[in-house]
């Protein structure tokens, strides 16, 4: 193949903060992913796609229930819906063993749809309607508390649908992380979850059978699930002596951050905790907290981006590029901050889909929107694509398929590559039909 000639340049440095390894530029270009080229997928599917990997799906799941089930004798974990909800998705997890976690009706509704039992079902957040908890409650699902308004109106339910409830508090704490995410749920500190405790037991109708607690998101810390677990043990032994409650499980949420860089970080992945680390934490705080060997109670766990992130890619292509006044330059790319919400707290790690020369140059990535703020990059080096050249942002599994917004364009196809290699589509391409199928024209408009 015969190089490209690139003219020379003299150009001004400005391209922000180096990490410990200095400036990272020389990532290799991407071809394929799980075997399939990129090119092709980008002809069969369109640019942009989301392409996710069933294999690190997989992969992702086994290893963080290896790192806690040989460690601990009874360990569970629930599929958080929303960090996706892609039905493909929900079922892979689902055949590996995962529960489900949902945080509204409508992903109530899709954990059913996707065959979960009621039982293992965990229905979280703030915002549950009478009409869900009335199913919730038919189906045995796991309801965890997050105020008292809604304890009331649990009893309410139970009582006109003359059924018992299987409950669980959201419990919330200081574990030495702040802000304290003192939002969701009942406090520890200052008595507040033992009050709801003590309604909870008092009620005839409700069962208390598990303590819940989700402390953060890409949580870097062991040391605060130590203390999270530490105060949760403390609570259930309590339920135990005082109010002769047994609790069966005890639920520390999800927050395990994924290997993505965070903006601004100094420090490079590789000081990131490992599942293993926070297994580790968790496992031997409750090991040592000192309950009867017959009455450990079952770990839950409901994390969501660590399972996820890595095994997610957006490929995407090159519209434009341009000289910004400074003599910047700017690259436009398909995607932007409407498909890439992740994009405002991670410098997603982003390589070519094809070979190119050793010279990079630092630039400005602008995603497809008539909208100042759609920058994807605000700097990075790149080689100087070209129109029609393809690149692939690295780890966006997490939030970005269930947060992206249709706003100017229509969202992408998301495809799945088995674990042969075979690709296939989960979830179509927006069409204009799909989106105005839920408009509606008064007749005096449809002249
Ligand atoms: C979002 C959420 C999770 C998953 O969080 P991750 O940080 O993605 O692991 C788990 N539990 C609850 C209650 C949540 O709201």
């Amino acid at each position: 193949m015969k190089i490209k000639y690139e003219r020379p340049v003299i150009k001004k440095m400005n391209a922000g903060i180096m990490d410990k390894f200095g400036m990272p530029s020389q990532y290799d270009p991407v071809k394929e992913i799980d075997g399939v080229e990129v090119k092709q997928l980008i002809h069969q599917y369109g640019s942009p796609l989301f392409v996710l990997s069933e294999k690190q799906i997989r992969r992702n799941y086994q290893s963080a229930v290896r790192s806690f089930s040989t460690r601990y004798p009874k360990v569970q974990f629930a599929w958080s819906y929303k960090t996706n909800y892609i039905n493909a998705v929900c079922k892979i997890f689902h055949q590996e063993g995962s529960w489900a976690e949902v945080v509204s009706g409508f992903e109530y509704l899709k954990a059913l749809n996707n065959g979960v039992p009621g039982h293992q079902i965990i229905f979280n957040g703030p915002d549950k309607k009478a009409e869900d908890l009335r199913l919730a409650i038919t189906n045995q699902s796991l309801i965890h508390i997050d105020h008292f308004n809604e304890l009331d109106l649990i009893i309410v339910i139970c009582e006109e649908l003359n059924q018992k409830a299987k409950i669980a508090i959201r419990v919330n704490m200081d574990t030495g992380i702040y802000p304290i995410w003192d939002r969701f749920g009942f406090n520890y500190e200052n008595g507040q979850a033992w009050t709801a405790i003590n309604k909870v037991v008092k009620a005839s109708n409700l069962e208390l059978i598990g303590l819940h607690c989700h402390i953060g998101t890409f949580m870097l810390s062991c040391s605060a699930y130590e203390i999270a677990t530490q105060k949760l043990c403390k609570l259930a032994m309590r339920c135990k002596t005082e109010l002769q409650n047994t609790i069966h499980y005890l639920d520390l949420g999800g927050g395990f951050p994924s290997k993505n860089n965070l903006k601004g970080a100094l420090t490079g992945t590789d000081s990131i905790p490992t599942i293993e680390e926070f297994a580790e934490t968790i496992t031997s705080t409750l090991l040592s907290f000192g309950f009867d060997t017959n009455e450990m109670p079952l770990l839950i766990l409901e994390s969501g981006r660590a399972l996820i992130d890595d095994a997610g890619y957006l490929i995407g292509s090159v519209i434009a590029n341009k000289r910004l006044s400074d003599g910047r330059r700017a690259t436009i790319v398909d995607f932007g901050i409407n498909l890439l919400f992740t994009s405002n707290w991670y410098d997603h790690q982003i390589s070519a889909a094809q070979e190119y020369s050793q010279y990079t140059e630092e630039t400005v990535l602008f995603g497809p929107l008539c909208m100042n703020i759609d920058v994807v990059r605000y700097s990075i080096n790149l080689p100087l694509l070209e129109t029609g050249d393809q690149l692939v942002v690295h780890k966006v599994g997490a939030y970005n398929m269930t947060q992206w917004m249709q706003f100017i364009n229509m969202r992408p196809a998301v495809v799945l590559i088995d674990t042969k290699s075979s690709p296939h589509l989960i979830r179509k391409p927006e069409t204009l039909d799909y989106l105005e199928l839920m408009e509606e024209l008064p007749t005096y408009l449809n002249t």
